[in-house]
């Protein structure tokens, strides 16, 4: 798995938009049952960036996965999609267990869990969100976290929008 860190990227342009849509209709289909409910939120227009398709996908899995394992009691996950001066920022919300400030700043560190996820029983490897930043930083974009304990998390990817496709 690591070995996929030497991976090369493939930047080409890219509808966040589209590859969000694709990825729900999937998604919501396999969270069937589940009683979880993904919402999704865009703008009118959604600007271009240049990514990597797999890359980004793999953003979005990771993101709406740890938002489905760390929910607790909720069931509801809200994806956003925005335009911010020259940042496009995906958002992925979920209102469950949260994450301390102590953590929030280790949580990016390979193979760091928190205490509580570990107590409950969640099962994970500590690698997703090493995989999220590391992808992030390749597309000259940044990463944050809004969370508070009980209260649930926020994840935000921010990517610069591609200005040469702009409308
Ligand atoms: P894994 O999910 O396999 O444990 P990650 O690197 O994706 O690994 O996440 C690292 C840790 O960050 C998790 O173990 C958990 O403690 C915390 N975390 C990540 N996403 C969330 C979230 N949405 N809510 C609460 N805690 C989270």
């Amino acid at each position: 798995k690591m070995d996929e860190d030497r991976k090369k990227f493939d930047f080409t342009h890219l509808d966040l938009n589209e590859l969000l849509a694709t990825f729900l209709e999937s998604t919501r289909e396999r969270l069937t049952g589940t009683g979880f409910s993904i919402r999704y939120d865009c703008p009118d227009r959604v600007p271009q960036i240049r990514a990597d398709k797999d890359a980004i996908l793999q953003i979005i899995y990771n993101l709406v996965d740890n938002a489905i394992k760390f929910s607790g009691k909720s069931r509801q996950i809200d994806i956003r999609l925005f335009a911010i001066e020259d940042e496009l920022q995906l958002s992925v919300k979920d209102y469950g267990i949260g994450i301390s400030g102590k953590d929030q700043e280790k949580i990016f560190d390979r193979f760091y869990r928190a205490d509580e996820p570990r107590q409950m029983g969640i099962k994970g490897s500590g690698i997703g969100l090493t995989i999220v930043k590391r992808i992030t930083e390749a597309h000259q974009g940044q990463l944050t976290i809004e969370s508070k304990p009980g209260e649930g998390s926020t994840f935000c990817v921010h990517l610069p929008i591609d200005k040469n496709t702009e409308t």
